[in-house]
Order: C-alpha cells, then structure tokens, then sequence
C-alpha cells in the first residue's frame, strides 16, 4: 500500500529550515497534494521514495538521467576517475578528450568549453555573441525556459528591470514574429536564442517548423547576429547531433547539460569557429567546473550514445507509450493531448482547462507506482524496458477509471497563483 508518512514528516521539518519548504524546479509545491517531496533511492528506470514507494520515473530527475540511475559503466567511470583527482588546481587531461569528442559529435561544433549547469551555458552563449558582435540586443521566444539566472530567470521576484533589459520576445515557430523582433533590435542585435522544440511547461508541445528553423539562421547570416539553440533539455534526446541537425539548421553555439552525463554535474557551451575568439576573450569560470569526474562520466555517457541503440529504443517505447495511452483514453471516453516527440511526451486531457482531471489522473498513477507530471514535459530513459510501459498502461487504466467515476472535477486551485505571479512576459 502506498504511504507517505516519512515523506510528510521531512516536509514539515523542510518548511522551518528550508525557505518555502524546498525551491525551484524539484518543489513539489504546484503538483498533486500527495506527491512525495523527497526520495531515498534511484536505480535504472526506478525511482523510491523516502517512504519506500517504487515508481517507473518518467521525469528522469528532469532530465539528466538518459541511460538509467546509477548505469554501471558510467558510474564506474565517474567513480575511478574521482578516486584519481577530481577537482584539482588545473584540468585533467581528459578534459581535452571530452572536447574533442563532443565537437566530433556535433556537426555544428568546433570548440567546447564545459561548465556545471545549463544556465551557465545559456549565459556563456548570450555573453559571448554580446562580445562577439559588440551589440546589446538578443531575441527569444516567449516562455521558453533557459535557466534560471536574473536575465532568464522564469519569475520577477528578485530580478530588476536592468536585468531584462536588451531582450525582445518573438512567438515560437513563427517567421514573421521572429521577423518583427529581429526588425525592432535593428542594428543592435547580438543573437537570436531558439529551444530545439517548443517544450514549454503549462502548453501543447511543438516540434520546431523547419521554415521557422532556416528563417533564424539566414537572419543572423544577414545581419552578423549570433544563432543559439538551447539543447539543454533536449541533446541527445531527439539526435546524435545537435537537434536541429534533424531539420539540417546549424546553430553558431548551442548549449548542453542534462543528459551528457547521465547525471554527473557538467554542462557544455560549443561554438562554431566563427564564435571561438569571442569565447577566448570572455571571463567565465567557476570552482567545480573544471572537475575530472563528471568529465569521466561524460566521456562514458558519449560512448554510449555512439554504440548503443538507446535513441531508436527510446522511441520505440515512447511510440508504445503514446499509442497505448490514447487507446486507453478512448476506451474511457476521454481524449488526451499528447504532444511533443514521443521521447519527451507532454500529456494532458482535452477539455480540461483547470487540469483537475490531469492531477486526479497523475496522482492516481504515482500511488500507482508511476511517476508522470501533469504539466510539464516528461522522458524516456533507455533503462526502461516495454514491460515498464505496459506497467504503466495497465496502472493507466485503473486512474483512468477514476477520474471518470469522479464525475465534474473542479479547476486545481494552487494553480490560481500562476496568474498571480509577477512574472508576465
Ligand atoms: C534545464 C534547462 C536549462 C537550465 O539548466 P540548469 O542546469 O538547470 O541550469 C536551460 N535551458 C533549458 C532548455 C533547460 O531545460
């Protein structure tokens, strides 16, 4: 039986010494009531919570884990090189190794500097098309995420207007908003920034229009601009490539994290030649970012990605997953809006604007022992297997049952704050 006393317990402890009760993204606050805060252990495609509860983790610590929690190899790898010298007085020389490799992966890339977050990347990129072309302005799509610094940051609090200032929205996959936001930074502009996909939280998924794609290299072509796509979430997801290889575009820098190895902390900015003195002559640095071991991981990670079949078998299971669901959709009398590539699948009930029938269904799956999100994107990991998924199916139909038994179901009422927040763009 699922239970969460434990869980309930550290929750009550975090609230008086952790501000809010926990912050950022892994804050449980805006999900189902029960959702367990915290967690005791991760192996493979599962995930158990502090009370002891199993899930099939379709949010794969949101992103970072690709290959599966603790994979053998690359934990093998992260750990000998840590028993080595990890974070020293210089870089390993495997640093080098991981720079050659991600640059032989990457059509786009010629050069690789490696640091700890995403948001250290998306800021290296805007810094150095900033330096690169000595204009102020960038141009990025609305609600699009790209960390969490006062320049990108997704809330106002804390954040002044200085901080935002030199930024024009344009409308995701639209050639003539990009066009107008690229008409008002005239002669100012240092860079246009793009997601790979539309994978914002909170909205239907798109996979990025080609037309879209190509309009936002030619401009920066034509006007010196600086082309950055963001592959924090989704590298190594959709291609073994940058992911707008997939529609033949390439970016001048694109940035990395996540997944690249497969959990460890290191995150990647990589450049096209164009870009490298630019890169050479901006200051940019931190403590931890120049450590040997998740360069190790990383390195076992790209192995992986070149020798084994993950990304047509996450496929494969994400297809099964979104065909199955859909199936057990209709056989309930409800409709789904599944969006985004099977691999990173966003789904939601049709006719269902306040998601009360999204977080009954979801909190019915987790006590179920799956762990989906009602509102932001989810992962397949290539440690699942297809019974893991007709698991899922079958817990699928059960919290399908009832959130049909439940009848008219009210809007989610901690979603209210959203529209409160001083965060409109
Ligand atoms: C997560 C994410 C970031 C930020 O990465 P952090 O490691 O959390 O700083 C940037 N861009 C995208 C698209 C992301 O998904």
């Amino acid at each position: 039986m699922w239970s969460n006393s434990v869980d309930k317990n550290l929750r009550e402890r975090a609230e008086a010494v952790i501000p809010g009760g926990m912050y950022g993204h892994q804050s449980v606050r805006l999900l189902p009531d029960d959702y367990p805060q915290f967690f005791d252990r991760a192996s493979g495609a599962y995930l158990w919570d502090v009370d002891g509860n199993r899930y099939i983790d379709f949010m794969c610590g949101y992103g970072p884990n690709l290959f599966g929690y603790g994979q053998p190899d690359i934990d093998a790898a992260y750990i000998d090189r840590m028993k080595q010298g990890d974070t020293m007085t210089g870089p390993a020389g495997l640093m080098v190794d991981l720079a050659e490799q991600m640059t032989a992966l990457v059509t786009h890339a010629d050069w690789a500097m490696f640091c700890k977050n995403g948001t250290d990347a998306t800021t290296m990129a805007m810094m150095i098309a900033r330096n690169h072309t000595r204009r102020k302005t960038i141009v990025l799509a609305k609600g699009a995420y790209h960390g969490a610094a006062p320049w990108c940051t997704p809330l106002r609090n804390g954040v002044v207007p200085s901080d935002r200032a030199h930024q024009i929205f344009y409308d995701y996959n639209s050639v003539e908003s990009l066009e107008a936001a690229v008409r008002e930074a005239g002669d100012d502009l240092a860079a246009i920034f793009a997601s790979p996909i539309k994978h914002d939280t909170f909205v239907d998924q798109e996979d990025v229009d080609p037309a879209y794609a190509r309009r936002a290299r030619e401009l920066c072509d034509e006007t010196g601009a600086l082309l950055i796509v963001d592959d924090v979430r989704a590298g190594l997801r959709l291609a073994r490539d940058c992911s707008w290889a997939r529609v033949g575009i390439e970016p001048d820098l694109s940035s990395w994290g996540k997944s690249i190895a497969n959990g460890h902390p290191i995150s990647a900015l990589l450049g096209a030649e164009k870009a490298r003195a630019a890169a050479a002559t901006i200051y940019a640095t931190g403590s931890y970012w120049f450590s040997a071991a998740p360069m190790a991981a990383s390195l076992a990670t790209l192995k992986m990605v070149r020798e084994t079949d993950y990304l047509e078998h996450t496929q494969v299971l994400g297809e099964r997953l979104r065909s199955g669901l859909n199936e057990a959709a209709t056989r309930h009398g409800f409709a789904l809006r599944q969006t985004g590539p099977a691999v990173m699948p966003l789904i939601m009930f049709d006719d269902d604007p306040g998601l009360g029938k999204g977080y009954l269904w979801n909190d019915a799956l987790m006590k179920r022992g799956v762990y989906f999100h009602p509102w932001h994107n989810m992962f397949i990991c290539a440690a699942m297997t297809e019974k893991d998924i007709d698991d899922t199916l079958q817990a699928s139909d059960e919290a399908f049952k009832i959130v049909r038994d439940a009848g008219s179901i009210p809007p989610v009422e901690k979603l209210a704050v959203l529209s409160k927040l001083p965060n409109a763009d």
